[in-house]
């Protein structure tokens, strides 16, 4: 149930209605808008009479929700949610993009892509220590090794690093060492993964499922909000469909669908979608004008030996090409390129 108070309203008015729910057993949040304040109310509110909480002079209207996602859900927070990463805001008008190797193979390769995509205006550095592979005799990632490189190259050039994180066995390490978590989509119905990362303090960069729907998608995330981390980037990075010539379907729907259910920033995987360094640029600039709030984009130095992805890795100067236009289109779409 949302209860939207009149503009204006004092907050002690707004505190005290809070308290007369918290009192009901209800979980309250509240959101401040520009205009008028939002409360969101989570729990059984079968019982909680819409003319009861009307009588009370500041409230404005009151709205029960349908949907099971609470936390995620638009109604609850009508304004769009701006998430920092140690300083990078992504959402909200802030367009952020994240760039690296699909794997850390080396302190020498991370460390120079990382140089190179901050010199064409990425924001954050990504690249895989731990590795979600199809076969087991695939390269696996470099571990926790992987994650020091990672942080090598963060102090070499200022950038936070997004990396993903598989095992709740590793929360302790990503939430000291990693700015943003990421959780795969092979993971993203990892129930007792997203509880854990409920828990941690750091951003979650919560990739779609190789074949989900928006609701479980955004139902994901209310497992991670649910535990106290609210905090999360959706990631859409294409999904499964009967075609077979790429290797996923960017779904560009996702992006505006995604805004009008939730309040929660929304980014744009080109390279695992299209799986292919041609279809990076189409697909990027696809995702720009559909309104994603940031990429991120597979880049390596030396494509041709990458030891993973490398088929769908764009190079750093095709980066610096694919980051003047996508500045360009970011002015039609009114959004801000951070750094
Ligand atoms: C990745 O970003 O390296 C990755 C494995 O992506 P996804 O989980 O979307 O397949
Ligand atoms: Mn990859």
């Amino acid at each position: 149930m949302v209860v939207i108070m009149k503009p204006g309203t004092q907050p002690e008015e707004i505190r005290k209605l809070a308290e007369k729910f918290e009192a009901m057993d209800l979980k309250v949040g509240v959101t401040k808008g520009v205009g008028c304040s939002v409360l969101g109310l989570i729990g059984d509110t079968t019982h909680v009479s819409e003319n009861e909480i009307m009588r009370n002079e500041h409230v404005e209207r009151v709205m029960r929700v349908q949907e099971p996602y609470k936390k995620a859900n638009r109604k609850f927070h009508p304004e769009d949610s701006v998430v920092n990463v140690n300083g990078i805001k992504v959402g909200g008008g802030n367009f952020a993009v994240m760039a690296g190797p699909c794997s850390v193979e080396s302190r020498e390769q991370i460390t120079s892509i990382a140089r190179e995509v901050k010199g064409y205006g990425a924001a954050m550095l990504r690249g895989g220590a731990f590795k979600p592979r199809t076969s087991p005799y695939s390269f696996q990632g470099m571990g926790v090794e992987g994650l020091d490189l990672l942080m090598e190259a963060k102090q070499a050039t200022g950038m936070p690093i997004v990396t993903e994180l598989m095992s709740p066995y590793y929360c302790e390490l990503f939430e000291e060492k990693v700015d943003l978590v990421q959780i795969g989509a092979r993971n993203m119905q990892n129930f007792e993964l997203l509880k854990e990362v409920g828990k941690m303090s750091k951003p979650v960069l919560l990739k779609r499922g190789l074949a989900n729907t928006y609701e479980e998608w955004i139902m994901s995330a209310e497992y991670i909000m649910a535990g106290g981390n609210e905090n999360v980037i959706l990631c859409e990075r294409g999904v499964r469909t009967f075609e077979t010539y790429t290797r996923n379907t960017l779904d560009v729907a996702a992006i505006p669908a995604i805004k009008r259910m939730s309040h929660l920033p929304i980014v744009v995987d080109p390279s695992h979608s299209g799986g292919y360094a041609w279809l990076v640029e189409p697909l990027a600039m696809a995702a720009v004008a559909a309104g994603a709030d940031g990429l991120i984009i597979e880049v390596h130095n030396d494509p041709k030996h990458a030891k993973c992805d490398g088929q769908q890795c764009i190079t750093p100067s095709q980066f610096g090409g694919l980051m003047q236009k996508v500045e360009a289109l970011t002015q039609i779409t009114g959004k801000t390129i951070v750094h």
